[in-house]
């Protein structure tokens, strides 16, 4: 419910138990709880660190969840309604739920926060996206949607802007950080191994950021089928440069990278698995991977140590 709901809801409750103090008209008092609807885990981490002790983040999209998939459930669109903030991603990354989000705009503040990279900071998306969504995978470009959710906080709840700014920056340090540490890591792998191959395009800005050529199987969908075209170039691919590893995601079916190793030692090239990467969903909460800090980390040691 918004905020303002919300105070005559808290209100009519005091007033049962026998009267409404005078923190009736104050707007957002500090005891009030803000409720943050994401889609995405990742947007859901920016929303945790900069919302605080005040906040309630309900992430939509699990682990595993697949964002491009995703078909929002009759109690997710009643979420989305009753919040007091929404945040997605945008960029056409939640294929299915584009309208849901012009029907709830009315009632919820709703917030495409991948969409405030700059234009020209984003990659073609090929034939089914204007522009490859997946942008959080270059902290750099990932610091806008930090920004942006930064700015939707103090817009729906500006008396606590000073600690939405705060807490900003220190996540926008913390990918600081991390972009270092993949320049860092990075540099241990031979530069023609610069290779990532995995099921579907999901770090092309990861591979503009790092230098790092990047093959996906599927293109930047998953509902795309793959087909033996693909498999083949890809086979082609690894035996011509001698690649040695390649990658599942934790939201994709194995199914595709199997065809490419089984093509592979066909030829004669033996290709290993390198380790599941985390593309699209996160992992577990309560797990190091399930924030972004871990799971960026996660990424970065696995491609290394298979590539190095
Ligand atoms: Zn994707």
């Amino acid at each position: 419910m918004n905020l303002l709901k919300k105070s005559i809801f808290i209100c009519s409750g005091l007033l049962i138990l026998g009267g409404c103090g005078e923190s009736e008209d104050s707007g957002a008092s500090e005891e009030e709880t803000l409720s943050v609807v994401t889609t995405t885990s990742q947007i859901r981490d920016i929303a945790e660190h900069i919302g605080g002790s005040q906040t309630e983040v309900k992430g939509m999209m699990g682990p595993g969840v697949d964002p491009h998939l995703y078909e929002p459930s009759q109690q997710d669109v009643q979420a989305l309604t009753e919040a007091d903030l929404n945040l997605y991603n945008g960029l056409s990354l939640e294929g299915n739920m584009g309208d849901v989000f012009e029907n709830v705009e009315n009632e919820t503040p709703s917030f495409a926060v991948g969409e405030n990279v700059p234009k020209d900071m984003l990659i073609s998306g090929g034939e089914d996206y204007p522009h490859d969504p997946h942008v959080w995978f270059d902290p750099d470009r990932w610091a806008y949607a930090v920004e942006a959710v930064r700015d939707a906080f103090i817009e729906v709840d500006e008396a606590n802007s000073e600690g939405y700014e705060e807490r900003a920056q220190e996540y926008l340090g913390k990918l600081d950080e991390l972009d270092s540490y993949a320049e860092e890591q990075i540099q241990n792998i031979p530069e023609e191994s610069r290779v990532i191959v995995t099921a579907h395009d999901a770090f092309s800005y990861f591979g503009d950021a790092y230098d790092m050529e990047v093959k996906g199987l599927q293109g930047i969908s998953t509902d795309a089928e793959f087909g033996v075209g693909d498999v083949n170039n890809i086979v082609d691919l690894m035996v011509e440069r001698s690649i040695g590893a390649l990658f599942v995601e934790s939201s994709v079916s194995e199914q595709s990278i199997n065809s490419v190793v089984e093509g592979a030692e066909e030829r004669g090239q033996h290709v290993e698995i390198g380790g599941e990467l985390y593309s699209d969903a996160m992992g577990e909460a309560g797990t190091e991977e399930g924030t972004y800090e871990g799971m960026f980390r996660h990424n970065i040691d696995t491609i290394v140590s298979s590539l190095e």
